[in-house]
């Protein structure tokens, strides 16, 4: 008997669906209970397929640990404050958030810390990394306590699955994924397929539609930011959401990655990362429908120097070995250079009508 792995998997549902949605391919893909890529795979750092901010420089976790506590002082200092970083990864922005802000007590005191995290191996080690912290975990967004609130998401929304739309001859075709010959049992090649839909999702149904033109939508990065959107409006408070990302929902955006390298997003299945890019154009209106403030996007690089990381770094600095100075500064740049990560990723901020305007994103 043939051993059944992931691409079997989703062999077997392309056959027996005659083809699936992109968004079902990369849950697959990515988030299958047994063979997802985040479910058994340690994919962030130096040994795994890429490496995030936070795993950087301590710098990024300790800036956003001072933001927070501005959006903690701004609701008056509330003596139950909920902190909710989605997608944690290893951990480490949050230990950086929670050691960079130790010396405020009242606000470590006030903190009730819940994390969302899917992925048990990641949950598991972001239990050891946090384990001097009380703190609640969650597979999903969902049932946050009714408090103030701040909601972090750094590289979260980039694994959301996306289906794709593309306008042929005045009609609207969804892409799926396929395989070659799908009579062929033995046929492993897999392909993008084109499906009749009699009705686009409602964000492409007004677009001034161009011929060919491929559209993006999110169904599930709608949902989370709906629920906190809604939550947000409740309780007061704000979100951040830093990621790499545009304006805007055109073209294809899905990109695969395995060991720090591009690879195609129809092989490897479970063990490449499929990311896209993040539209804010559509977070901006899902969040602006519930009537909430959602900042412009603002580039991480300027996000982080306002934030003050030149200060930061010159602090670090004064207590260094010689030879560390080197790795400190490649990694301020990285964070920050305008041809490294300061332009690519952006930051957006959305906050509660009621509450003050958020520090690096509002003020210029
Ligand atoms: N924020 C971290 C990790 C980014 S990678 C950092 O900056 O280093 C994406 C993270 O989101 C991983 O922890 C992954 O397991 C988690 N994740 C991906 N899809 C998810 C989903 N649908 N629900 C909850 N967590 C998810």
């Amino acid at each position: 008997m043939k051993k059944i792995n992931l691409t079997e998997l989703i062999k077997n549902s392309i056959i027996k669906k005659n083809g699936i949605s992109l968004s079902e391919y990369m849950k697959m893909c990515m988030t299958h209970p047994k063979y997802g890529y985040y479910t058994k795979k340690y994919p962030i750092g130096f040994k795994g397929d890429f490496i995030t901010s936070p795993e950087i420089s301590q710098m990024f976790g300790e800036l956003i640990g001072l933001w927070i506590v501005k959006v903690w002082m701004d609701h008056d200092k509330p003596s139950k404050f909920s902190l909710v970083e989605l997608g944690p990864g290893n951990g480490t922005l949050m230990a950086d958030i929670l050691r960079a802000t130790r010396n405020i007590p009242e606000f470590h005191k006030s903190l009730k810390i819940t994390l969302v995290e899917i992925s048990p191996a990641l949950q598991k080690l972001q239990k050891k990394v946090l384990r001097n912290y009380q703190i609640n975990w969650k597979t999903k967004l969902n049932k946050l306590p009714n408090i103030p609130t701040t909601i972090i998401a750094n590289e979260f929304f980039d694994a959301f699955p996306i289906e794709q739309y593309i306008f042929k001859k005045s009609k609207w075709l969804e892409i799926i994924v396929s395989l070659k010959n799908l009579k062929n049992k033995n046929s492993n090649e897999f392909c993008f397929g084109l499906k009749k839909i009699a009705k686009p999702p409602e964000e492409l149904s007004s677009l001034n539609n161009e011929e060919n033109q491929i559209y993006e939508v999110s169904p599930e990065i709608k949902k989370n930011i709906i629920y906190l959107s809604k939550h947000l409006k409740k309780n007061r408070g704000a979100c951040l959401i830093i990621d790499y990302g545009k304006n805007n929902n055109l073209g294809s955006t899905l990109q695969s990655i395995k060991n720090h390298k591009y690879s195609n997003p129809l092989e490897n299945q479970g063990e490449s990362d499929l990311t896209s890019l993040v539209n804010f154009r559509a977070i901006k209106d899902y969040a602006e429908n519930y009537n909430l403030v959602v900042t412009d996007l603002v580039d991480q690089g300027d996000f982080l120097n306002t934030l003050g990381i030149q200060e930061r770094f010159v602090a670090l600095s004064k207590n260094m070995e010689k030879e560390k100075i080197a790795l400190h500064l490649s990694s301020l740049k990285r964070l920050i250079d305008k041809n490294q990560m300061g332009k690519l990723f952006k930051v957006i901020g959305i906050r509660n009508r009621n509450s003050l305007p958020l520090v690096g994103l509002e003020h210029k």
